[in-house]
């Protein structure tokens, strides 16, 4: 279906499953070179990434550890600034290479948060790999490793990304139309 409604808005098909599991494919690939002889531990932030990374994390051919977080900042279809606290951190990361996993990153407010609060933790290295990049919204200075696609500054649904609450199961990629 190119277009659907969810709640009170339409949205267009803009990704396609298959290019989203190209993309996913090719970032797992540097990864996998990257971690080579390293024991990584994989840390999602929940919601939105959870389908990412059960795609990325099965192209993952190191021996690794897998942990969750979550980190939430969005209501509505804009970014606010609000950044709600860190939960679900169980695991020591100290002397860890941490691969940080993100369904897309924005503005940055949300990541740059999230590596501010990992810094105490001691991590040898902390890598950032998000699915979607809005290079146009950026506005934290993140050394961002890994990126599976970068986009337009659009609000998008589908592949694990909600719009309050709707969309998150569509296995394709959506983006809002603006109302008129
Ligand atoms: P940032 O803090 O970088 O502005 O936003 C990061 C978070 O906002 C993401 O983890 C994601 O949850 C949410 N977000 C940013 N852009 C979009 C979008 O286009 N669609 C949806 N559904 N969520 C988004
Ligand atoms: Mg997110």
């Amino acid at each position: 279906m190119d277009r659907i409604t969810l709640k009170d808005r339409d949205f267009s098909l803009f990704i396609k499953a298959e290019d989203i599991e190209k993309a996913v494919s090719a970032m797992a690939e540097k990864i996998n070179k990257d971690m080579e002889g390293k024991h990584p531990i994989f840390l999602v932030i929940l919601s939105g990434a959870f389908v990412f990374a059960a795609d990325l994390l099965r192209k993952i051919k190191t021996n690794c550890d897998i942990t969750f977080v979550r980190l939430s900042s969005y209501s509505g279809t804009q970014s606010t600034e609000k950044i709600r606290e860190l939960l679900g951190l169980n695991e020591v990361l100290k002397d860890r290479t941490v691969v940080i996993l993100e369904d897309i990153i924005d503005t940055g407010h949300t990541m740059d948060d999230m590596i501010h609060r990992l810094r105490h933790l001691e991590a040898a290295e902390v890598k950032i790999a998000t699915f979607l990049l809005k290079p146009a919204a950026l506005r934290k200075d993140l050394k961002i490793h890994y990126v599976g696609m970068e986009i337009p500054n659009d609000f998008i649904v589908g592949y694990g990304l909600d719009y309050d609450g709707y969309g998150r199961n569509l296995p394709d990629i959506y983006k809002v139309i603006p109302e008129e």
